[in-house]
């Protein structure tokens, strides 16, 4: 073997680190090199077909499209070698050279910290080309480009700190060759049994045909233009399992066929985990484009958009050009109407599931339920979206329940017109907010909402088949009093009198004096049981945490100020009232203002300093403490 111009080059810093931990670590599925080459020969069949269909010149054009598995049992090598697009000298620097995937990082960093885990996240992503030093003591790469001016290279590491790489003075074909001496642990992989065995675990969907030796081992046909009633259950699952790496079966199949008015296959599937873990999942999601079965683009994110994102699949076409290029794609009038027809289908079979199988729903709402409430700028399938959603509410009988907007909407009393929503971080807390107890004497549903994102999508939405969403802390009070009362009053407040309720009023006035421009008004409640005393939006404005998020977002927002209500039935406002009618001025009112306005203030979660509030509030623990004392002493 003749070579010119050898040159020595040193890996980043990343890939040495990777290609350590993978030279150092046995993991048990570290058969997936092969899989992780065979798809890279794959890749590189695409791309050469690809241009071909654009009929662009290039080498060897009589070549045909395969891949080649050769193995040496005595020596320990295997070779694994396509008639792809092959690779220029600088080309292998910067794909052989470096890691291509964008979280590397981070990759890393988790394959040294989950040892056990490893072989999992191995499995699933995939380290690409570097793989291969799981199971190599050395490699050989040779590779020729498709361009014609290209001369063939020769790249060689031992999977250290450097690798070499130089023009190849061999009169190569086109296409890329792998010669793997592997180490001595690894030697079964030069075995016929034992890759066939790979192969048809791992590779079997490949569609260029794979020869080991002189056998053809992979079979299967395009799944996805086959007719359903052809297709088992596992080859299904096992398609599946091809194109995720999922190790588990799916837990929905979708097989679509249409004519008209466009054609086109697909066949998709949904996960029965999200694999959004360490944030891989943003670049990860996409369905395979083909245009009459040649594969035009990998995870096309135009397909399908980012809230549909868990379906995996394929689509393939025969109205689309062959030459179309990845670039205008999206301005493609074909393409956009497949793209909204798949969105179509898989809302409708989503709403289907939830009609037919509602528990069979509800476990794919909840694994994917986070990413597919992303869906709420989907105006064009703003109905089906809603449809879909499903929250917690005050009629579910405990945090596990789920109810749909539909199901809330045959619950409505008569002439209820609104949805109402509250947000907070468990369902404990919002059932004992100030803010639901008219809900609650009204024997009103409230959904509640315990995930971030949830408050931006009933607010994106606005409203769902005439009705509004809105949240409870910025209700119109008078829609919400017109209904009877469900539940007694249990306060057993006494009846005030003309005179005290004009005292009331006063009373009110003073807190507002003391309070000052903190608060907008102080109003009688009449939405409160058993607070004292609460806070509430004026009506039109931010829901309160629509206001902390602009404030946690925006420096310097100024929160609006709120309204202050405070409750008759309540003992202390009554007492209160007491202390009021026989001295205006005593500062036991002015002290139990300030308790109160930021207690409310606290329970929102919007009190910025405590330090006032807890030193009243010793105080007055304190004296009560003292009160209690001398009471005590009076009864004996
Ligand atoms: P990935 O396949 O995820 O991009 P890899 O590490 O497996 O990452 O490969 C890096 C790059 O090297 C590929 O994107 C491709 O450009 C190039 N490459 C790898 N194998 C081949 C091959 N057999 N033929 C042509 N190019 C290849």
């Amino acid at each position: 073997m003749a070579k010119t111009n050898a040159d020595k080059f040193e890996f980043k810093a990343e890939t040495r680190q990777l290609l350590d931990i993978l030279a150092h670590s046995l993991y048990s599925s570290r058969e997936i090199f092969l899989r992780e080459l065979i798809s890279n020969a794959s890749d590189a069949l695409d791309k050469l077909r690809f241009e071909s269909n654009r009929n662009t010149d290039y080498a060897d054009k009589d070549l045909p499209l395969e891949i080649r598995i050769g193995f040496d049992e005595k020596k320990s090598i295997l070779t694994i070698s396509d008639t792809g697009i092959g690779m220029s000298h600088e080309e292998v620097i910067s794909n052989i050279g470096t890691i291509a995937h964008s979280s590397s990082a981070e990759f890393i960093k988790q394959l040294k910290e989950n040892k056990e885990e490893a072989n999992n996240i191995i499995g699933k992503f995939g380290v690409g080309f570097y793989s291969i030093f799981m199971v190599a003591e050395k490699v050989a790469l040779k590779s020729r480009s498709y361009r014609k001016e290209e001369k063939p290279v020769i790249w060689e590491s031992e999977g250290t700190d450097e690798y070499k790489l130089s023009y190849l003075d061999e009169n190569l074909k086109r296409g890329t060759s792998i010669e793997i001496k592997l180490k001595e642990d690894a030697k079964e992989f030069a075995s016929k049994w034992k890759i066939e065995s790979v192969i048809k675990q791992h590779s079997n969907f490949i569609s260029f045909p794979i020869y080991l030796e002189k056998e053809k081992v992979n079979t299967t046909p395009a799944l996805w233009r086959e007719p359903k009633s052809k297709i088992t259950p596992t080859e299904y699952e096992d398609f599946y399992k091809f194109l995720s790496h999922d190790s588990e079966p799916p837990a929905e199949t979708l097989h679509i066929s249409v004519d008209a008015p466009i054609q086109y296959n697909a066949l998709l599937f949904i996960p029965k985990k999200n694999e959004d873990f360490f944030g891989f999942y943003r670049d990860q999601y996409g369905l395979d484009l083909y245009v009459r079965r040649v594969l035009i683009q990998h995870k096309s994110k135009d397909l399908i958009p980012e809230y549909l994102g868990f379906v995996k699949g394929v689509v393939d076409s025969e109205d689309l050009p062959l030459n179309v290029s990845r670039e205008t794609l999206q301005e493609n009038a074909v393409f956009s109407k497949i793209s909204s027809n798949i969105i179509t289908q898989v809302l409708n079979f989503l709403i289907k599931k939830a009609t037919d199988e509602p528990e069979k729903f509800l476990e794919i709402w909840k694994e994917h339920g986070r990413q597919f409430k992303l869906g709420y700028s989907d105006f064009v399938n703003k109905d089906k979206f809603t449809q879909l959603l499903r929250f917690n509410s005050s009629s579910s009988s405990d945090q596990t329940g789920f109810v749909s907007i539909d199901e809330y909407i045959n619950r409505v009393k008569k002439d209820q017109k609104e949805i109402y929503f509250a947000f907070g971080t468990t369902r404990d807390a919002l059932i004992s907010s100030p803010q639901f107890e008219i809900f609650q004497r009204k024997g009103i549903e409230v959904l509640f909402l315990l995930d971030p994102i949830d408050e931006f999508v009933l607010t994106s939405l606005g409203d769902y088949k005439d009705f509004k969403f809105i949240q409870v802390d910025q209700i119109d009070l008078g829609k919400i009093e017109k209904f009877e009362d469900v539940k007694k009053d249990e306060t057993k407040a006494p009846e005030l009198s003309k005179d005290d309720l004009k005292h009331l009023d006063s009373l009110a006035q003073k807190i507002k004096s003391i309070l000052g421009d903190n608060v907008t008004e102080v109003r009688i409640s009449k939405r409160l049981d058993s607070s004292p005393a609460c806070l509430v939006n004026p009506e039109n404005s931010l829901s309160s945490s629509m206001q902390k998020f602009l404030k946690l977002t925006q420096k310097d927002y100024a929160q609006p100020k709120k309204i202050f209500e405070i409750n008759p039935k309540h003992h202390l406002i009554i007492n209160l009232l007491e202390i009021f009618k026989k001295d205006s001025h005593d500062t036991f009112i002015e002290r139990s203002a300030w308790q109160l306005f930021e207690l409310s203030l606290l329970l929102e979660g919007s009190l910025l300093d405590p330090h006032k509030l807890f030193k009243r509030a010793n105080d007055m623990v304190t004296e009560a403490s003292d009160l209690y004392l001398k009471a005590k002493a009076n009864q004996q």
